[in-house]
């Protein structure tokens, strides 16, 4: 399969190439025909497969080859819906990079920065408008923005924009939009109910594509766990980002002051650091992703929403700091190492608190985490992973009321059933290059 074979313009393969993109990804290869001729998508693909090519291309190609009305030059006639700004800047990027020699032209609006700039963009007009729903619902509100030609909707990780409350909001906006001979994509690393109704509400016959396994992650992600002791977890992690410090590694906290104190820490311990949560304005976010895809910032700090979507190319590690309340959540963690084939490195320090998340997280990947705890780390428990009833903190973000943020879990039910340590180590492979890693850890088994 190649982009040429796709059918797409010889403007839009020599981006392509000018990308360095060689063949198209299986997302690519599936959707793009499909959103070629007309239909509707529903698309099960995560971050990480591509998916912002597979419907950038074939709309690209379509704005390029269907002339404006000469009544409305410059009125948007494509919108991307993204659940946060990070995704839309990135989603702006693409298209531009993507459409460099086409004449189509593309604009974002998304909040944390001011409306003048976006007002003025509106103004001078855009083919494409790649917004996240509350902004853009500001715009619709003070009239600067004309939907009404809009026959190309992108909803981009619709999950996620439900997750974030924004149902709401894309009613508003999808109501607005023309609906007679309007195209309607759809992509969603999940088909939760909500998101089947939202598609079954405001899309027409759409054909359906399934990239990966619900739930699934990188082949190449290779998944190993630290316990520790809560106290000790911050010096843990010095010592394997020490291990090599070249190295570029996202770091997940769950909360925004536990990202800035974290931060704060390994600044002092003189890693060159950078936070990214909700409270950073966008400029400071910009700067910190900028900075750390220059390789400036060696370990960003994140929270789950602020990167969600990151697109940091082969991203060799991710840390969690903290295990992500939701397990649902470790798979879009984990979903920025590993990309296209490469292998990544997801490692979790793990709490005696949150045995029951990891759990949970287990249960939820059906997949083998190597368990190890680290020379000089060991914690004063032993995790135990055996317990087979769900907890009270619910696998899957669809299911049950954990929290996103907040209180650290309670002591689960677990605690009371009788102590059985099955194995330490569920996964030997591939201990040669979790050493480099790590330096010493210590891998057992039980
Ligand atoms: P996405 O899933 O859209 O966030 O894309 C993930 C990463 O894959 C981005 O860094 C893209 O630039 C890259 N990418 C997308 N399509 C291709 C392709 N056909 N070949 C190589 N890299 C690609």
């Amino acid at each position: 399969m190649t982009f040429e074979s796709l059918g797409l313009a010889p403007a839009l393969l020599r981006a392509l190439a000018e990308q360095g993109y060689a063949t198209p990804t299986p997302i690519q290869a599936a959707a793009i025909p499909l959103v070629a001729d007309g239909h509707d998508l529903l698309a099960g693909a995560q971050t990480g497969t591509g998916k912002t090519a597979a419907f950038a291309l074939p709309l690209l190609q379509k704005l390029q080859a269907t002339p404006h009305l000469h009544d409305r030059p410059r009125t948007p006639r494509a919108l991307i819906l993204t659940p946060t700004r990070e995704l839309a800047a990135q989603v702006h990027d693409n298209l531009r990079a993507y459409g460099k020699h086409l004449r189509v032209r593309t604009t974002a609006v998304f909040g944390g920065v001011g409306m003048g700039g976006q007002v003025q963009a509106l103004r001078r007009g855009a083919d494409i408008i790649v917004a996240t729903p509350g902004r853009l619902i500001d715009h619709m509100d003070r009239h600067n923005v004309d939907l009404s030609c809009i026959d190309t909707l992108v909803l981009d990780e619709a999950d996620r924009m439900l997750d974030m409350g924004f149902a709401p909001a894309l009613r508003k906006i999808l109501g607005v939009l023309p609906k007679a001979s309007r195209q309607t994509l759809l992509f969603s690393a999940t088909f939760a109910p909500e998101v089947k109704a939202l598609a079954a509400q405001f899309m027409h016959d759409p054909r359906e594509v399934q990239m990966a396994q619900p739930n699934a992650v990188a082949v190449g992600v290779e998944h190993c766990v630290h316990p520790v002791d809560a106290d000790r977890k911050r010096e843990l992690l010095l010592h394997v980002l020490a291990a090599d410090s070249r190295r570029q590694t996202l770091v997940f906290a769950r909360t925004k002051h536990g990202s800035d104190k974290l931060c704060r820490y390994l600044d002092q311990h003189g890693f060159r650091v950078a936070a990214i949560h909700g409270n950073k304005s966008q400029s400071q976010r910009t700067r910190a992703l900028a900075e750390f895809k220059a390789g400036k910032v060696t370990v960003l700090v994140a929270t789950d929403i602020a990167a969600r979507g990151l697109d940091i190319a082969q991203l060799p590690a991710v840390v969690n700091y903290d295990l992500p309340m939701v397990a649902q959540d470790y798979v879009h963690r984990i979903g920025r190492t590993g990309r296209a084939g490469a292998e990544g490195l997801a490692l979790s320090l793990v709490s005696r608190e949150e045995q029951g998340l990891l759990r949970d997280i287990r249960r939820l990947l059906k997949q083998d985490l190597a368990i190890e705890s680290v020379e000089g780390f060991e914690p004063s428990w032993s995790l135990r992973l055996d317990a087979p009833a769900p907890s009270a903190h619910k696998s899957g973000r669809n299911h049950g009321n954990a929290p996103r943020n907040g209180t650290k879990p309670g002591k689960s039910s677990h605690a009371r059933r009788p102590h059985v340590q099955r194995k330490q180590d569920e996964h030997a492979a591939g201990n040669r290059r979790r050493r480099k890693w790590r330096g010493n850890a210590d891998s057992r088994k039980a």
